[in-house]
């Protein structure tokens, strides 16, 4: 049994944390790049022009790229044959908090949905954990902003809606989300499990590299198919018009029940952050 102290833990959250709201990740860049590269209207090369200047300030001034420093969203595998010495919760909430308050990202949690008193420290996390084969422990921290978060939706659709249906849902989504997710934005979507797996799906298809597209061929090709839909709406970059709208549309599937076809849409900006580390 391999032994990971929950220091070791910690500490690679709070870099991550950092890192993240600094810098996007090498894909997420090269596709954004990519995509400026790609739009054709006028004002829509200005917005990614200053999008892009952004992003660089932030990454030389070691500044974050926006000031909505997120939700940090954490993905932890571990492995069967490892034990951490501590409790990975709280391992996990401690590296937040330093990461929170030493890479000076704004604080945006509150304690109680509805009291709403901020936590001060950006704790607690929104932690995800698997138990996976192997002696490893992999962690993904994704700080999610809310502008688009608020755009994300799950649509409990019927057997008989069918692909077409599925294809609705994803354009219904971003349609509806419009300016408000600061596009272009990265979509993930989850088709099939129970209601709560879906949206896990959709959450986790956001760390997913944008470059890379689905092993199934036709989640592959459903992924292209609605990447060029929804850059057909027009929304733009800004969403102030252009042809591009989304940067990538990352899908994940899972079986589901005779009765459903539970789609889940969640939407990101164009600061879809995620970090990763194995130890
Ligand atoms: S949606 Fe993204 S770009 Fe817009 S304010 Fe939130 S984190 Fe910033």
């Amino acid at each position: 049994m391999r032994e990971i102290q929950a220091s070791q833990i910690t500490q690679a959250v709070r870099d991550m944390c950092i890192e993240a709201n600094y810098s996007l990740s090498p894909d997420m860049r090269q596709r954004f790049e990519t995509a400026a590269d790609q739009e054709e209207s006028p004002l829509g090369k200005m917005i990614f022009g200053q999008l892009k200047e952004n992003l660089d300030i932030a990454q030389q001034d070691q500044i974050p790229i926006c000031q909505d420093t997120g939700m940090a969203v954490v993905f932890v595998n571990v492995g069967q044959e490892v034990h951490i010495d501590g409790d990975l919760t709280a391992a996990v909430n401690e590296g937040v908090r330093l990461g929170y308050e030493e890479g000076y990202l704004r604080k945006s949690v509150v304690r109680d949905p509805i009291e709403r008193e901020n936590t001060r420290d950006n704790t607690p996390a929104v932690l995800h954990t698997s138990l996976v084969p192997g002696d490893q422990v992999e962690i993904t921290v994704a700080p999610k902003g809310f502008g688009s978060e608020n755009m994300s939706r799950i649509f409990m659709l019927k057997p008989a809606d069918g692909l077409e249906g599925v294809k609705q849902a994803i354009l219904t989504a971003v349609r509806d989300a419009g300016p408000n997710a600061c596009p272009p934005m990265v979509v993930g979507v989850g088709i099939g499990g129970t209601f709560e797996k879906c949206a896990l799906m959709a959450k986790h298809a956001l760390t997913r590299d944008v470059n890379e597209s689905s092993p199934i061929p036709y989640v592959r090709e459903l992924e292209q198919e609605m990447l060029n839909r929804i850059n057909g709406l027009g929304i733009g970059p800004g969403g102030l018009g252009g042809a591009i709208t989304a940067l990538a549309v990352n899908i994940e599937t899972y079986p589901t029940h005779i009765a459903g076809l539970p789609v889940a849409v969640n939407i990101c900006c164009h600061v879809n952050r995620h970090a990763k580390r194995i130890l």
